[in-house]
């Protein structure tokens, strides 16, 4: 009783030689893939070509949100490696290089003055104790 609907398939042929089973098809009735007009190996093979940049801009890139503050030398020094590695490969231009390398030197900059003035009011601290001491000895 189930009588199966029987979609018309793309008339094409995949790569290993199987028929095409997309049933999105165009006016040609091939799909996407093996229109004849907008498809063919070369097509798919400069979309594949495409969807890889994509996916590399995708990795190397980072959202806004993923982008965490920096907090610690640890997190500044892996986030340089990042860049140095995307610059050899290519992946980040000159100007978004120096740009990150730039926001990064001037955390670090800010990082350790911040650190020097602890490290100083620690220390004016720790002597002021040290005079009170004496003082009261
Ligand atoms: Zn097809």
């Amino acid at each position: 009783m189930t009588g199966s609907i029987t979609k018309p398939k793309c008339m094409g042929t995949k790569v290993n030689g199987d028929p095409c089973s997309s049933i999105i098809l165009g006016e040609s009735g091939y799909c996407i893939a093996h229109d004849p007009e907008t498809g063919g190996p070369d097509r798919m093979r400069e979309m594949g070509r495409k969807g890889l940049e994509a996916q590399k801009a995708v990795r190397i890139g980072f959202t806004f949100a993923e982008l965490i503050p920096l907090k610690t030398y640890e997190d500044a020094k892996e986030r340089l490696d990042v860049i140095s590695r995307a610059a050899m490969s290519g992946l980040l231009d000159d100007k978004a290089c120096n740009a990150a390398i730039r926001a990064i030197s001037e955390w670090v900059k800010t990082e350790s003055e911040a650190a020097t003035k602890h490290v100083v009011e620690t220390l004016a601290k720790e002597i002021d104790r040290v005079k009170r001491q004496i003082g009261a000895a």
